[in-house]
């Protein structure tokens, strides 16, 4: 079936045409067969993504898989305590959080990625994927909250079952905020919000929108983190993200025959070092200053940013020096 499905691409299920045709005989009539018919056309798009979810995975080449599998420890080895999650430890604002929305902010740190592609939205909509055809914007976020669903709900792994029903349902709303906070689109769109919060003095986390704005900028801090850890992991981690966009750039070239941007074209590789600098200035060190002014105790979030930039604008000397030389 997998087979059948990446060779000539997903059967699709189609609506029988009296359905699609069958006269309203009135207002309600028309609208009652127009609700079914976006009903069957989601359900049909749900299960292209479905398909494509399954021809993926099945098509993974087997060398990847195995590397993937050798990077994960054996599960015996594993403890729960080797995670620390020191950073909402270490700040006042953060541990006096209820203890509900922590856990919904960790599930959806845990979750934020699920079934990632190696490709960004913007690739989504110009290959009309499966989930592009489904989703109208953010839609890997949406993809990896709705793999969460799935997760949770599965008998062995639903950890939010001994919620009450107000409980559960608040909990989920986070999680999904939170997840869909991870697309940087919608973080640019509340950026001049959350600065407009802080210079007026007004932030107040009983009010829900702050909350929200607070969680989502605590999700875009994580999910850039790489960018505040010391300088060796930050040097390998930049150049493993670069290459995942140079895959995508080839895939630019070779399927849409464009030209890709410069983050994700190989040949400009050597400007990976002004780009990481570029990077820190205009998308995560005012992510880090700003929750440093929110929140205290995470300054070595902040800092560590700015030595990695340090680092990286040294880098830049040296490779414009060698070109000079060169
Ligand atoms: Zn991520």
């Amino acid at each position: 079936e997998l087979e059948r499905v990446s060779m000539h691409g997903p059967a699709l299920p189609r609506i029988p045409l009296r359905e699609r045709l069958r006269p309203g005989f009135c207002g309600l009539g028309i609208q009652t067969t127009a609700c079914t018919h976006e009903k069957a056309e989601v359900a049909m798009k749900r299960q292209r993504v479905a398909l494509e979810v399954l021809s993926y995975h099945a098509l993974d080449d087997a060398i990847r898989l195995s590397k993937c599998l050798g990077a994960v420890r054996p599960r015996g080895t594993l403890k729960l305590n080797d995670f620390a999650f020191t950073d909402i430890g270490s700040s006042t604002e953060l541990r006096a959080l209820n203890r509900l929305d922590k856990m919904a902010l960790l599930i959806a740190c845990l979750c934020h990625d699920l079934d990632h592609r190696g490709t960004d939205n913007k690739f989504q909509k110009l290959t009309l994927s499966p989930l592009a055809q489904l989703y109208s914007s953010s839609m890997l976020e949406r993809h990896h909250f709705n793999q969460c669903i799935m997760l949770l709900s599965i008998s062995g792994c639903d950890i939010l079952s001994p919620l009450t029903q107000p409980q559960y349902e608040c909990c989920i709303e986070t999680i999904e905020k939170c997840i869909l906070a991870t697309d940087l689109e919608r973080h640019f769109q509340v950026r001049k919000q959350i600065r407009q919060i802080i210079d007026t003095g007004s932030f107040d986390i009983s009010c829900p929108e702050h909350a929200d704005i607070l969680y989502g900028l605590l999700m875009t801090a994580a999910d850039l983190s790489a960018i505040t850890k010391p300088w060796n992991v930050q040097y390998k981690t930049a150049h493993l993200v670069a290459n995942e966009f140079y895959e995508q750039g080839d895939r630019e070239r070779s399927e849409l025959n464009m030209q890709p941007e410069d983050l994700k074209d190989r040949d400009k590789r050597m400007r990976l070092p002004a780009m990481q600098v570029g990077f820190i200035d205009f998308v995560c060190q005012p992510v880090y200053t700003m929750l440093c002014e929110l929140c205290t105790g995470l300054e070595s979030l902040r800092d560590g940013c700015q030595t990695n930039r340090k680092q990286w604008d040294s880098l830049i000397d040296r490779s414009s020096a060698e070109g000079v030389r060169g």
